[in-house]
């Protein structure tokens, strides 16, 4: 049965859908229904169509006795979904169609969602691409996370700089969870340990509840459903009615509140921990639940726990849910009665870890005193795991350092397999974070470069795109995206680069009007729109981008007469709130674009834009109107990057650094169809070693001595002359990120690309073959290769990579 797609409804039979739920769902008569009305009644009609491939999937899963994916990350940066999901259904026409024959304009009920922002950046965006790519492969999975009341700040400019504001996703209706009241687990805090004889038993001073939510994720073609589970917090006890008759009404309330705090906010932190309690709270809040639910549904298939390793793999996104580790072996030793070494080796056969990072500062610490004040039995395991570790291994590296527990040896040494997330960065994870644990096991660590989904970033945002590649290779490539390759032989077929640069002008008007309308600000559609949005970070190097955009001008200026290609920069990205130099670089972007966007002498060749609020679908409208890629952070600091990928995917040629994915997509779309330039990995670390490398390299080039003189002189920002003394100071003495010493490279780079775009059908030739050659990016082949290399999962829709070829409309 499951190979076989459901016969859809027909439009007017789903309009009949619709319009039940806005009777009855929302309680609304079609002459008074609002937008909000009419979005929940689609997306509920179109939840009902996902009801049963879910089901059908449960009941395949238990009846197959399948190995179960859990994917445990403390993010899920999902956006919007009813597009996703009507395509996957492949009924995204039934349901315009449905909308139109209603009166209503499908596009803007779509754009009416709000996205949910569970996440900060590439590492919850890489969840939701996995969880898409799970349930299209047919692999039995479940999400799990956190159901933060808050997600993701929004962010306003105000003077130029960054305000955050909370972000309320939940103000209105969440259409497609599922509230699980009845699927609620006990999580404790705190307290002591009780010892008899051999055996512990932790009992806990405080006590929460976790409560599940559950979203249906439909893979393409509707053939799979898999289950995204997050936990809210909630009180054991609601509300204390003694305190209450007492008169005491704050009180009364105060243990609730106090529960709900844990799932309140996402930490709006993209790489540095800030080692706070409650962030370690959240983390074993959401990880403890789900080991629960693990062994739960474990026990209700009869299995015992020798069978875990067989039966359930444990992927940790990042150390987040590191904790799972000495979780599930607490609840092996001391509610099952295993053997402490057996019940690690257990817990070992089920997890694998994603490492994410090898900044040390974002290398989750937690200082003793700090663990064993909210998870004192934990502690315990933590120190019998190492003991374990260092008698098997003979290995030096402990788990416990300085008075720190440190998070990424706890999840190497619990983690049967380890994987970084390029090519590059897996090398670099064996070479230095993790080398002496390496050394001690060395078949642990392994590669999986990362993916996107090409459902999201091809075919639902690109629609004029999917349509030219579906008329020239056929509609197989979203579920199969090697398939694109097809397109290569095109790129020599005049009318093809037409209709390919044809398609990308109309998305660059789309963005135009956008721009126009949403933020006040108009630019030339014809202009190369060159974009780098993204997290602000110094090692993303936006700063760098700035000061070539800030030498363009000044040579613009001196040679007015010149044949300059016409330019918009596109920057967009949030700032931690915590992040003073991110901060400082955002307000620095805005003062810039200020006085370049109001000189004359470069008007219609150089403008800045920078739209507040970037998030996943202002990357959606972003991407496909992109002709250049900003991809320029430091060598070695970019573990993957995912972005790179989704612009590639949408014909815009990178420019970029030899860091992360960079690289293999370089190596893909060949040598001549991106814009390389800076330092390696290698060099970094040799360069880091000099003395007063920045020094140098700014004695040396004229173009940046300039910038950064009229940056610390206040030229763009008059009204307050030493406003950016600070930032340029240090660029003059440290610079660690390096951005003065790839300057000149940088510069001469963007001149190259200036004389490629100059060439429009060569450029567009670029574009497509960057298309057609990085269909090896879906996530679809990086989850077949988790589930191979890892996680010795299976798909029960018959094949890794079914379903293959066409299907009829
Ligand atoms: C893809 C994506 C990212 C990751 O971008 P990088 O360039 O890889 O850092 C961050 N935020 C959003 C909204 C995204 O869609």
């Amino acid at each position: 049965m499951l190979n076989e797609r459901r016969n859809l409804l027909t439009a007017e039979q789903f309009a009949e859908v619709i319009l039940n739920h806005l009777t009855s769902s929302q309680g609304k008569d079609p002459e008074h229904a609002s937008i909000y009305d009419w979005r929940m009644a689609l997306s509920l009609a179109l939840r009902d169509q996902v009801i049963r491939p879910w089901f059908a999937s449960t009941r395949t899963t238990y009846e197959a006795e399948a190995k179960r994916v859990y994917y445990l990350s403390m993010e899920f940066l999902v956006g919007r979904l009813i597009e996703d999901v009507a395509t996957n259904l492949r009924a995204e026409d039934v349901a315009a169609a449905a909308m139109r024959s209603l009166g209503q304009d499908y596009g803007q009920v779509v754009r009416d969602e709000p996205d949910a922002a569970l996440g900060n950046g590439g590492l919850g965006r890489l969840a939701a691409c996995f969880m898409d790519s799970l349930a299209t492969l047919g692999i039995p999975a479940y999400g799990y996370g956190i159901r933060y009341e808050h997600g993701l700040f929004e962010q306003h400019f105000k003077d130029g700089q960054q305000i955050e504001t909370a972000e309320n996703w939940l103000t209105q209706r969440y259409a497609w969870e599922f509230e699980r009241p009845e699927v609620r687990y006990e999580i404790g805090f705190g307290g002591t340990v009780e010892k008899s004889g051999q055996t512990s038993k932790w009992i806990p001073a405080e006590t929460i509840i976790a409560s599940a939510y559950d979203t249906p994720v439909v893979g393409w073609n509707g053939l799979w459903a898999n289950t995204l589970r997050l936990w809210a917090a909630k009180p054991v006890k609601v509300f204390d009615l003694d305190s209450f008759n007492r008169g005491e009404y704050l009180a009364a309330s105060e243990l609730e509140a106090l529960a709900r705090t844990i799932s309140r906010v996402l930490y709006p932190d993209d790489t540095s921990e800030a080692g706070k309690e409650l962030r370690l709270k959240q983390e074993y809040f959401f990880t403890a639940a789900s080991i629960k639910d693990i062994l739960r549904r474990l026990d209700s298939e009869g299995r015992v726990v020798r069978d875990l390793p067989q039966r359930v793999a444990i992927q940790l996104n990042d150390t987040h849910p590191a904790i799972a580790g000495p979780e599930l072996v607490r609840l092996l030793v001391d509610e099952r009665k295993l053997e402490m070494e057996n019940a690690i080796d257990i817990a070992r056969g089920c997890l694998g870890y994603t490492n994410h990072t090898l900044l040390p500062e974002a290398l989750e610490r937690w200082p003793e005193p700090i663990f064993k004040r909210v998870l004192p039995r934990h502690l315990e395991i933590v120190r019998e795991i190492e003991s374990a570790h260092l008698k098997a291994s003979g290995s030096p590296v402990r788990i416990l350092e300085d008075g720190d527990v440190k998070m990424g040896e706890l999840s190497f040494i619990m983690a049967h397999k380890v994987n970084g997330v390029s090519a590059l960065h897996s090398d670099l994870v064996r070479e230095t974070v993790f080398e002496q644990l390496n050394r001690d096991y060395p078949d642990r660590i392994l590669n999986q470069t990362n993916g996107i989904t090409p459902r999201r970033w091809l075919h639902n945002c690109n629609p004029d795109l999917r349509i030219l590649i579906n008329d020239t290779i056929g509609t197989g490539w979203p579920a199969d995206l090697e398939q694109l390759e097809k397109l290569v032989p095109h790129a020599q077929d005049a009318g093809f680069l037409e209709a390919f640069k044809a398609v990308k002008a109309k998305n660059k008007v789309r963005v135009a009007n956008w721009l126009k309308s949403h933020h006040y600000i108009a630019v030339d559609p014809d202009a190369m729109f060159d974009a780098q949005i993204k997290r602000i970070h110094e090692y993303k190097r936006q700063l760098m981008n700035l000061l070539e955009t800030v030498a363009l001008w000044n040579e613009i200026r001196d040679n007015p007469n010149a044949d300059w290609v016409p330019r918009v920069k596109i920057f967009g990205g949030k700032a931690a709130p915590g992040y003073v130099v991110a901060k400082q670089i955002i307000h620095l972007i805005n003062d810039v674009a200020a006085v370049i966007n109001a000189d004359p002498q470069v008007k219609g060749l150089l403008k800045i834009v920078y739209p507040e609020n970037y998030n996943v679908s202002m990357a959606e409208l972003l991407i496909p109107a992109t002709n250049l890629s900003e991809q320029i952070s430091t060598a070695g600091n970019e573990a993957s990057g995912t972005g790179n990928m989704k612009f590639a995917l949408n014909g815009a040629p990178t420019i970029g650094t030899l860091d992360g994915a960079n690289v293999e997509i370089r190596e893909r779309v060949g040598a001549e169809n991106f814009f390389l330039f800076g330092l390696t990995a290698a060099e970094v670390v040799e360069r880091r070693k000099q003395q007063n490398y920045s020094a140098a390299a700014i004695a040396v080039s004229q173009r940046l001595s300039r910038a950064l003189e009229q940056i610390e002189n206040g030229v763009f920002s008059p009204g307050d002359p030493d406003r950016y003394q600070g930032l340029v100071q240090d660029l003059r003495q440290k610079d660690y990120f390096l951005v003065t010493c790839d300057f000149d490279d940088y510069f001469a780079a963007q001149r190259r690309v200036d004389s490629a775009y100059a060439d429009q059908d060569s450029w567009t030739r670029m574009a497509v073959l960057n298309t057609a050659r990085v269909g090896w990016f879906s996530s679809d082949r990086t989850i077949a290769d988790y589930a191979k290399d890892i996680w010795n999962a299976h798909s029960l829709i018959g094949g890794a990579r079914q379903p293959k070829g066409e299907v009829p409309r």
